[in-house]
């Protein structure tokens, strides 16, 4: 059935981010008849089972980005539970609903393209929402893009990792990014070291820390905010080139080995 953009706006009610673990977040979608949620990467079943039962919510389905025990360690739990269905990469115990590059999930009659976003771990996919002309975009991108930082390359070269966050930065700037770890504020801290003549990191840096000093999330980013201020996204600045070339102490020769050179000094920082 078709919908109209009209009516897909109110299709998700709220999304919440429930803390799991020191810095997780499980980012849970709840239907627009507050009944049913959805939760994506549910490293832990205790969070969700507390914030389920509170709001007598029913668990309809599970969203998993890649095979890393702090976004799977829930499952087996919630599964047993609640029987939802379980959509993710192959080779996950406990997924019913493998799925790879251009399908298409539906949540809550809000349509999700999938994008395969390999570099952090190989099996890594990213769930897209295309808001249409009335809704706002909407990425969960787990461990591949986070606020001001990406994941680290336990599997994949720097290459793919860059080709992956490609895919991501093409998306509308209105794009409201949630990752699954808070780790802005250390990320900032490094962006500032790598990327120091950027004034919109600077003033980004007074924001976050303000939210975080009230004990508030700094996700959902967009993707507009991370073009301009995310160091792993502006590899083919001439700023960032720079910094990697000090770092090395010699030339670089393109973007990737730019994109290299920062993951591997972010690795160390
Ligand atoms: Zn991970
Ligand atoms: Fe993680």
């Amino acid at each position: 059935m078709l919908r109209t953009d009209q009516e897909s706006q109110f299709m998700i009610s709220q999304i919440h981010p429930l803390p799991a673990f020191r810095d997780n977040y499980i980012w849970t979608l709840i239907d627009s008849a507050g009944s049913s949620a959805c939760v994506v990467d549910p490293g832990d079943a205790a969070p969700v089972m507390k914030f389920l039962a509170a709001g007598s919510l029913h668990l309809s389905d599970i969203l998993i980005t890649h095979h890393h025990m702090d976004h799977t360690g829930g499952l087996r739990e919630l599964i047993d539970m609640y029987r939802p269905r379980v959509f993710g990469p192959a080779d996950i115990p406990g997924i019913d609903i493998l799925l790879s590059e251009g399908d298409r999930v539906e949540v809550f009659g809000v349509d999700f393209c999938v994008f395969e976003v390999p570099g952090h771990t190989l099996d890594h996919i990213a769930y897209f929402h295309d808001g249409g002309h009335h809704d706002t975009p909407i990425l969960f991108c787990g461990d591949t893009l986070f606020a001001a930082g990406c994941g680290r390359l336990f599997e994949g070269t720097p290459a793919q990792m860059l080709e992956s966050l490609r895919k991501l930065m093409v998306l509308p700037p209105e794009t409201a990014v949630h990752c699954t770890h808070e780790y802005t504020l250390a990320n900032l801290a490094f962006a500032a070291v790598a990327d120091p003549a950027n004034p919109e990191l600077q003033s980004r840096i007074g924001i976050e820390q303000g939210k975080r000093d009230i004990g508030r999330p700094t996700l959902p980013s967009t993707i507009g905010i991370e073009l301009a201020t995310n160091p792993f996204l502006r590899c083919g600045s001439p700023e960032l080139a720079a910094s990697a070339r000090k770092r090395l102490g010699r030339p670089v020769m393109d973007e990737t080995e730019v994109f290299a050179a920062i993951r591997q000094w972010k690795d160390q920082f």
